[in-house]
């Protein structure tokens, strides 16, 4: 029986990304390496700090939520990919065969699993790998200083089949104001905003 350290897992709506307001079950996974400083969600960073659940157990609760309106199920974090998430996604293929899976990942590790739609959101002090640069469907860089429109830009040019999308970080006037100005003058590039945080909701 395989498991997976998780934090948590609920079922509210994407408030992120293309997908942004739509039904959604996340299951967060514990453990993350990357350090980013603005990171909101500090308290998944150690592994062990979470309990490990059986993945037919999660299947169960994805394939539950899938009956209460999901429209698909994120796998985020923590960063997933410190895990291989090949087992899992063959055990949600088989307890929730037509819920979609979407995956969360700043592309630091190799992939595994199978998804339909993957959100690669890259770190300039990480970078990611081109093996996830290659296949993400769409690219969600966070915006505090200009320098970061300068990273976002060149994580693009190797992520040409993505949709481009730039997300203020939380909290940042001035990411707030580069991003609307950047995306303005960029017709391929979209705004995401973080709408849970807006709307005060998980
Ligand atoms: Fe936080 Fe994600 Fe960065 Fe990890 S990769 S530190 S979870 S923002």
């Amino acid at each position: 029986m395989s498991s997976l350290p998780v934090v948590e897992t609920f079922h509210s709506l994407q408030g992120e990304g293309l997908h942004a307001g739509r039904s959604a079950f996340f299951i967060r996974l514990g453990g993350c390496t990357v350090g980013c400083s603005w990171c909101d969600t500090k308290h998944s960073w150690p592994q062990t700090a979470h309990p490990a659940l059986e993945t037919q157990a999660l299947a169960a609760e994805a394939a539950a939520a899938q009956q209460q309106g999901a429209a698909f199920v994120v796998i985020t974090g923590g960063e997933p990919l410190h895990h291989n998430l090949d087992g899992f996604c063959q055990t949600l293929t088989e307890m929730a065969p037509t819920l979609p899976r979407h995956l969360e990942t700043s592309g630091v590790d190799p992939f595994s699993g199978s998804f339909s739609w993957i959100t690669l959101s890259p770190k300039a002090h990480k970078p990611p790998t081109q093996e996830l640069l290659a296949r993400c469907n769409e690219l969600k860089a966070v915006v505090h200083g200009p320098e970061d429109l300068a990273f976002a830009e060149a994580m693009a040019a190797q992520a040409p089949q993505a949709q481009w999308l730039l997300q203020p970080g939380w909290d940042s006037p001035q990411g707030q104001q580069l991003a609307v100005e950047f995306v303005r003058n960029h017709p391929l590039w979209r705004l995401s905003l973080q709408s849970h945080k807006w709307l005060g909701v998980r």
